[in-house]
Formats: structure tokens, C-alpha cells, sequence
């Protein structure tokens, strides 16, 4: 007889743990107990030698998907007699913090029973178990307990009871747990908000083959479908949407499905088909049937697979492959309750699919792809979120705002980083409730009493205002790339000193001027900018950024000076010259146009000296164009100059400007120069870290900014710097892009205020 003490931290609570526990003892015939307690799970077993061992080697081999065991314990004890194994009821203090959850797609044992024509659920919508189903978007509260959920109105049928009060059933303590009889139940409605009394799920089929916009209710939010590979319908979708280019993503049957329309490798189809279920951004196959109009100019598509049973059924008819794109009018957050997606959605839905489960937590669908064998995570959310980053240091608890575009915000508790669910760019009063609740709701969800508050340094942000405007609370500000690295950093796990290389859009510098092209000598908590691109003028502020044209012609002016006009390029003849003469009096008064070193400002410029795109659509449309067309077996590259000005080196683009148009005169083609341009930057950022490397000893390299998420360009600049000898570091956790900043502000907030050096 052997007697042993367990104890189990991490995410162990509120996804089947202690009835897996229970059921393994059950088969090593071990005797004792299981608990909840405040810091995990907590075991007494009691066994002869052979099965103690078996049940202690089988806990972390074979426990439930969801969880992820971070400490294991054991004990051994005097043996005390147990007779059998039983579940304990939770200590008191349980539920002051434990992990919660995210949302996860349907388990293989509901899937089964949803499509066996014997099983009570069949085809129910909203079936589910300990193992999957719906968690923080229906949490109001905790403790989690179904009567804190938005499934509290539903009281459950005597079947259901008694499979969540089994220990032995794989419902035990499943808080959505619902059936026909007693659960949430769907209906279908045409506009006038009439309901359509027949099957709802085969109606939605039959219209969605015949061209029609639904509107469904899903997990997080409502989702607008129509058929894929209709052009009519899609193209409908567009316009009625307002969305002219942004791609949508589409939802495929099953993995079969998804590889006649892309190629999928082995880590593609892992993120595709994990419990997660995130749109996963794949290479197009030139035949694939999906319409042209899905994702333009384009030749990756972002697909994702069903994780809710109402996915199931839907894709189990005639149509294989749904558009599912974000219910909301062009960049509005999406729509989550019945009468606001009713309103907002009725110019674009023709009919909704709607559920009586009410969602609380809006969460869209997370976006990745796999950068080296590994997800990259681009929008971190459903499926997620909120599951906490785990740091090397605890930290004090802390509020970090995030910035503006992609916002996400974090909060901060011993080593835990809680980012925040995607919450959409910060420019209306819509998205900014979202977020004022949306942290009220972490605080409560995590027991969370900020003892400070992390901001962007730009003072427009509305995050920032957020910020500023909470009192009693020591604020700091972040410089945005300082905020890009140490967040790169600190999902990397590593510490000290590094070359941090900061390529972005945008951001506001500590000298007033926009930043973007940065190298920085960073730790987690001040940074020196020892090298960036030449600053150049912006005219007209955000609307370079809408036309990428004006940025083409400040390069070229800055390049050629007057004698720009005479180039013998297309650009040329595309310009309106009157225009830009104003701008360039504007430059010179100083009027309306900050100034910017940023790195995704060059990639606009030159997309449009190519002719990709003189106007964008949407954010980074330019870049992406740009990338899309490169030729990826080019080798040779431009020149470029770095000299030494006062305080930092300065890069200086004008010899590659003169590249790129000579090869335009010559008529190169563009995939040629966007191939070539992109070895260049490769070659800039490697080269401009040597020389940082032999002034100041640093070999380690950070790579964060929302350029980033350029593949091509990561790839060469990754194996270019390893080539190098350098060790790099690249983001995967946390979004690379503006939506992986709220990390990195609360470690440099914690590291200013609450570390003395
Ligand atoms: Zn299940
Ligand atoms: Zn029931
Ligand atoms: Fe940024």
C-alpha cells in the first residue's frame, strides 16, 4: 500500500479535471479524494505500489485537451485505509482566482452524438460536455457556476441534472450542459423580424444555395455567411457591407474540403483542426472554385473549420464552404445581442439565424498562420482568450491600455498577463464601451485591483484618455516601439539586454515625430534609439497613410528633388500634379504634416511606385499587395546608405528609391522589384544590427511591429540575421501587429515603478 498527495496548478479547473481524476482512479482501483482549492487541484490517493504509480504517470499522459498542467507535486504518506474515491466538495476560498477557460470547439463525443440518430441530442445545436462548448463569452461572473453564465435561465431536465451531478459522466459540472427539452433552442427570422416556422437549419440551407445573406448568432458574435463559391452572392455581401478588398474568411467542412482549395502542411493542419479553431491564413491553389471576390488581389485565403454544433450542421448539407465573415458594417466591432445585430445588420442580412444563449463577452474569431513550424499568432482571441501568457517574473497587478488600431488591452497578476480579447480599432464610441467593459470585466473575472495604469505615449488615442483619465493611479507612459519589443520579449521568456527591431506603421515617438523604422537598445525598461530611417515629411497626416501615392512622391521628391516630374515611370502619369503641389507648399509651411521614420510607410511608397496601389481600402493593403506579387527567387538587392548623425545612425532610402526607378524605366517587371526591394530591407535590418552588434556587444535580436506580418519578409530577415550569427527572437503567443503592445506597456509599467534597480 502506497498513499500519495498531488497537488496540480495551472489551467486544471472548469474543463473536466477532477471527474477525468475520478474516472482514473476508478480504473487503477486507487482510493481517496479530489478537490478544487484556490491554487488547483488537489489529490489523496491511495493504492497498492504497481497502480498508484500507473494512476500518477497517466495523470499528465492523458489529461483532458483543455488543460495545461504548469506544477506537479507529490507527496508520499503514511497509507490512511480509504475505501473508496470519491469528488470533495470545493474548498471555500476556491474561486477567488482561478484560470478561466475560452471557448472550445466541439469534441469528437458530442460530434458523434449529434449526427447518431439514437442519441437524445440529435442534431441539437447547442450540445456540449466538460470537454468543449461555450466558456468566456456566457461567464458573467464568477465563481464559474452555471447560474453566473447565460445559461442561467434554462433550468435543467432531470437527464441533464443527473449527468451533471454524475462524477462519472463526461457532463459532470459542464455548465452549459442543455438538451432539446430543456436548453437554448434556434429559430430563423427574415428582416421584418417575422419568424420562419419551419426547420430553421434546412431553411438557412436552402437559402444560402440560393444566394441569400444570413445573418447567425454564433459564439462570439454574430457571423454574415453566404455561399463561397457564389460570386453573385459574395460580391452582394461586399457591397452591402461596405467592404471593398478586405478579404473574408471562409469556413470549410472538413480538412478534405479545405485542401481542394489550398495547400495545407502538417502545423497548418494541427492549428486548423485543434480545439482552438482559429482562421488560419493558407496558401490559395490556383483552382480552387471559392469566388474571386472572397479575398482579392490576394493569393492566401483564411480559412477556418466548424466549432460550434451549429457549424456542424450547417456545413453537413449541399455547400461545403461558407463565407463567415465578422457581423458588423464595415469597421465597427461585431454585433453580439439579438437587437443591436438586428439593427445594425438588417441593410446587409437577408435573413437571421438566431439562438435564445445570450453572449456576454463579444469575441471574434482569432486569426494565425505558422511562421517556422509553429503558430503566429495575428489576432488572438476566441479560442484564447482568456487563457493568461505566463511570464518569467511576476509582475504587480497592472492595467496597460494598448494602443489604438487592433486594440487589445492586459492585466497583470503574479505571472500571469491577461490580453485582453481583440476589441477593434479605438475610433468610435462603439468600440471604446467595448473596452471600458471590457476590462471592468476582466478585473471582476480575475480579481483584479490595478495598482497601476499603462498607456501609449500618443495623446490622441482614445486608450490613452482612458488612461489618463482614471484617478489615483500612478500612470506611465510606453513609447509604442519600446512596447512592440518588450512584449516580444516577455512571451520569449528572456530578460536583459537586446537589439530590438522595431518595423511598423505607426507610432509616436518620444521627440513628437512619428516612429516605425526603429532600432532600439531596449530592456524591460528604458530603451535608447540607436538607429532609424531618415525621417521624411507625411502630408496631410492620416491621409499618406490612405494614399499611399502621397508617400511615393515624398520619396521621390526627397530622392530627386523638381527633377521628380521628369521620371519616365507610369507613377508619373497616374499623379494629379495640382495636388501635388499643394501638398508639397503644405510640406514646406509645415502645415498638417508630422514628420515619420516609419518602415510601413516605405512599403506603401513603394507599392504605388510600382502600380499595385495608389489608394488603400483597408489598413496594410498596400504592403500586402506589395508582398503578394514578389518573386521570391530573386537574389540581388539596391543599395542603401547608414551614416552617423548625432545621437543615433540614420538609414538613408534614397539610393534604393533610385534602384527601383531605373528598373522601372528599364521595364522590370514589378514581381522583379518587390523581390528584390524586399531582400534589400532584409539586407538593411541585418546590416544596420552588425553594426550595432560591434558598438555595443548585443547578439540577441528582437523582431516586433506590425510589418512583421509580412512572411516574406520575416522569413529573410530571420534566416539572413541567424545566418549572421545572431540569435533572433520573433512573436508567435502575441500578435506581432498593434495587438500585442498592452503586454509589453505593463511589464516596462511594473519594471519603472515597482523594480529599483
Ligand atoms: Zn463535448
Ligand atoms: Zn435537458
Ligand atoms: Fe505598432
Amino acid at each position: 500500500m502506497k498513499r500519495a498527495e498531488i497537488r496540480i496548478t495551472g489551467m486544471v479547473q472548469g474543463i473536466g479535471f477532477r471527474p477525468f481524476i475520478y474516472n482514473l482512479a476508478q480504473k487503477h482501483s486507487v482510493r481517496g479524494w479530489v478537490l478544487n482549492n484556490e491554487k488547483g487541484v488537489f489529490i489523496d490517493a491511495e493504492g497498492d505500489d504497481g497502480n498508484l504509480n500507473r494512476f500518477i504517470q497517466d495523470i499528465p499522459k492523458m489529461a483532458p485537451p483543455l488543460s495545461r498542467i504548469e506544477t506537479f507535486q507529490i507527496n508520499y504518506l503514511e497509507p490512511s485505509g480509504y475505501r473508496l474515491f470519491e469528488i470533495k466538495k470545493s474548498e471555500e476560498a476556491e474561486e477567488r482566482f482561478v484560470l478561466i477557460s475560452p471557448d472550445i470547439a466541439t469534441c469528437d463525443q458530442c460530434l458523434s452524438e449529434l449526427f447518431s440518430p439514437r442519441d437524445f441530442r440529435y442534431r441539437y445545436p447547442f450540445i456540449n460536455c466538460t470537454l468543449c462548448g461555450p466558456r468566456f463569452t456566457i461567464i458573467k461572473n464568477i465563481p464559474y457556476d452555471r447560474h453566473k453564465t447565460t445559461m442561467a435561465p434554462f433550468t435543467m431536465c432531470l437527464v441533464c441534472k443527473k449527468e451533471y451531478d454524475d462524477p462519472a459522466n463526461r457532463r459532470f459540472h459542464a455548465q452549459p450542459n442543455a438538451c432539446p427539452s430543456c436548453g437554448p433552442s434556434l429559430w430563423l427570422e427574415d428582416r421584418e423580424a417575422k419568424k420562419v416556422s419551419v426547420d430553421p437549419i434546412e431553411m438557412t440551407l436552402k437559402l444560402l444555395e440560393t444566394g441569400a445573406i444570413i445573418a447567425i448568432k454564433g459564439l462570439g458574435g454574430f457571423h454574415l455567411a453566404c455561399n463561397a463559391k457564389n460570386e453573385e452572392a459574395v460580391s452582394n455581401l461586399r457591397s452591402r457591407k461596405f467592404r471593398e478588398d478586405k478579404p473574408f474568411a471562409v469556413m470549410c467542412r472538413d480538412i478534405e474540403e479545405v485542401r481542394t482549395h489550398c495547400e495545407v502542411n502538417q502545423e497548418e493542419e494541427r492549428l486548423l483542426t485543434g480545439v482552438e479553431r482559429p482562421i488560419v491564413i493558407l496558401k490559395r491553389k490556383k483552382d480552387s472554385l471559392i469566388a474571386h471576390s472572397v479575398a482579392p488581389y490576394q493569393d492566401t485565403l483564411g480559412v477556418m473549420l466548424p466549432y460550434s454544433p451549429l457549424h456542424h450542421l450547417l456545413l453537413n448539407g449541399s455547400l461545403k464552404t461558407l463565407v463567415m465573415t465578422s457581423g458588423n458594417v464595415s469597421d465597427e466591432p461585431i454585433a453580439y445581442r439579438d437587437d443591436e445585430a438586428k439593427n445594425r445588420l438588417r441593410k446587409i442580412a437577408d435573413y437571421f439565424l438566431l439562438h435564445d444563449r445570450e453572449i456576454h463577452m463579444r469575441c471574434d474569431d482569432s486569426v494565425t498562420r505558422v511562421f517556422k513550424g509553429k503558430p503566429f499568432i495575428i489576432r488572438r482571441s476566441r479560442g484564447y482568450v482568456p487563457f493568461p501568457i505566463k511570464l518569467s517574473l511576476p509582475l504587480e497587478m497592472i492595467l496597460a491600455c494598448g494602443g489604438e488600431l487592433k486594440n487589445t488591452f492586459c492585466v497583470t497578476r503574479g505571472s500571469y498577463a491577461f490580453l485582453s480579447h481583440h476589441i477593434g480599432d479605438l475610433e468610435n464610441l462603439e468600440t471604446l464601451t467595448s473596452f471600458e467593459e471590457g476590462i471592468e470585466h476582466f478585473k471582476r473575472l480575475f480579481n483584479i485591483e490595478p495598482k497601476a495604469v499603462a498607456y501609449d505615449l500618443h495623446p490622441d488615442y482614445l486608450s490613452t484618455q482612458y488612461a489618463l483619465s482614471l484617478p489615483d493611479l500612478p500612470k506611465v507612459g510606453v513609447q509604442h516601439h519600446h512596447a512592440h519589443i518588450v512584449s516580444c520579449m516577455a512571451e520569449n521568456g528572456i530578460e536583459g539586454e537586446v537589439i530590438g527591431v522595431a518595423m511598423d506603421g505607426t507610432g509616436f515617438g518620444t521627440d513628437g515625430t512619428i516612429w516605425g523604422g526603429e532600432f532600439l537598445k531596449a530592456n524591460y525598461k528604458d530603451f535608447d534609439r540607436v538607429a532609424h530611417l531618415k525621417r521624411v515629411p507625411m502630408p496631410g497626416g492620416p491621409m499618406a497613410i490612405k494614399q499611399p501615392w502621397r508617400m511615393a512622391m515624398v520619396y521621390l521628391a526627397d530622392t530627386f528633388g523638381d527633377g521628380a516630374k521628369e521620371l519616365k515611370i507610369d507613377l508619373m502619369k497616374r499623379i494629379d500634379f495640382q495636388k501635388w503641389d499643394v501638398l508639397k507648399r503644405a510640406i514646406e509651411r509645415k502645415i498638417n504634416t508630422p514628420w515619420t521614420s516609419s518602415m510601413g510607410r516605405f512599403f506603401d511608397a513603394v507599392s504605388s511606385l510600382l502600380g499595385i496601389r495608389d489608394e488603400v481600402n483597408y489598413e496594410g493593403q498596400a504592403a500586402i499587395e506589395l508582398e503578394t506579387v514578389a518573386a521570391r527567387d530573386v537574389r540581388e538587392e539596391y543599395a542603401f546608405r547608414i551614416h552617423q548623425e548625432q545621437r543615433s545612425m540614420v538609414i538613408d532610402l534614397s539610393e534604393t528609391v533610385k534602384g527601383i526607378v531605373a528598373d522601372l524605366e528599364k521595364g522590370v517587371p514589378a514581381s522583379n522589384i518587390s523581390g528584390k526591394f524586399h531582400q534589400t530591407i532584409s539586407r538593411l535590418i541585418t546590416e544596420t544590427c552588425k553594426i550595432i552588434r560591434t558598438r555595443v556587444g548585443l547578439n540577441r535580436v528582437v523582431l516586433s511591429g506590425g510589418v512583421f506580418q509580412n512572411m516574406l519578409l520575416i522569413s529573410l530577415v530571420t534566416k539572413e540575421l541567424e545566418g549572421s550569427g545572431f540569435e533572433v527572437y520573433t512573436h508567435h503567443l502575441v500578435p506581432t501587429n498593434d495587438g500585442g503592445i498592452s503586454l509589453g506597456q505593463a511589464v516596462v509599467a511594473h519594471m519603472r515603478l515597482f523594480q529599483c534597480v
